[in-house]
């Protein structure tokens, strides 16, 4: 199964991704997770990228498309992948389709996850993740079991930097200008299923495995 999961930032693609590789076995791949790793083990990559993450903007394509095209021909994406989050603007899908032409894969679906602005403002404020594996949480909509820590890990849960108001705002215009012509581009391309991101976790869950048993 090799699938995308497109959406303005708080609709839900980490959460729902988690969820899925554990239903299929296949990797998570995460471009903001793979740079925010960067990002805190100091790599060049991640000093380059952090200006353009806490501006909420996007980092440069030829960075982010590396980082895939490489991940991609890991021999755990042999069986599939969840891209989440990637690709973001249409260079990027054009250079993703480059990709999985040489790698002789083609994408299954793509899953666009449809939210309200304001319900995304209400989630990213009051998102807390995971330091040690990126897992996502809420203050009122996926509780932890036991406060400020991760159920999967054990790690500590923190605020990310750009999970803030005028960052959230930044983030979501850019995804309104850079990124939602990717749902136009991957309908015209045959792939598109819609998903309504406005329902409970574990509803959105059902609906798009309901998607995905129809493709
Ligand atoms: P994305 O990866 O698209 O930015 P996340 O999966 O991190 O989004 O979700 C953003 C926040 O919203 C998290 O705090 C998460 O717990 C919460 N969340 C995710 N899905 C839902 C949902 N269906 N209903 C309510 N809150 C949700
Ligand atoms: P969210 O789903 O909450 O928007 P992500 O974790 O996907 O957040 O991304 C966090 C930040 O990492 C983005 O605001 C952007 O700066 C950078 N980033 C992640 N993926 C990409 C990408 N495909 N292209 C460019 N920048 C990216
Ligand atoms: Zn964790």
């Amino acid at each position: 199964m090799k699938l995308i999961l497109l959406g303005p930032p708080g609709a839900g693609k980490g959460t729902q991704a988690k969820m899925l590789t554990e239903r299929f076995d296949i990797p998570q791949v995460s471009t903001g997770d793979i740079l925010r790793a960067a990002v805190k083990e100091g790599t060049p990559m991640g000093v380059k990228a952090k200006s353009f993450m806490d501006a909420g903007g996007l980092v440069p394509d030829e960075v982010v498309v590396g980082i895939v095209h490489e991940r991609l021909q890991k021999d755990d994406c042999v069986k599939g992948f969840i891209l989440d989050g990637f690709p973001r603007t249409v260079p990027q899908a054009d250079a993703l389709k480059q990709t999985l032409a040489a790698l002789d894969k083609n994408l299954d679906k793509v899953l666009s996850l449809e939210v309200d602005t304001e319900a995304l403002i209400g989630r990213l404020t009051g998102r807390r993740t995971c330091r040690e594996c990126g897992r996502g949480f809420h203050v009122t909509f996926d509780v932890p079991e036991v406060e400020g820590k991760c159920d999967s890990c054990a790690g500590e849960l923190v605020q990310r930097d750009d999970d803030q108001e005028e960052t959230i705002r930044k983030r979501l215009e850019v995804y309104g200008q850079q990124t939602m012509p990717l749902v136009d581009y991957y309908r015209g391309e045959g792939l598109l299923a819609t998903v309504d991101g406005m329902l409970d976790i574990d509803v959105v869950q059902a609906e798009i495995l309901s998607a995905l048993r129809a493709s």
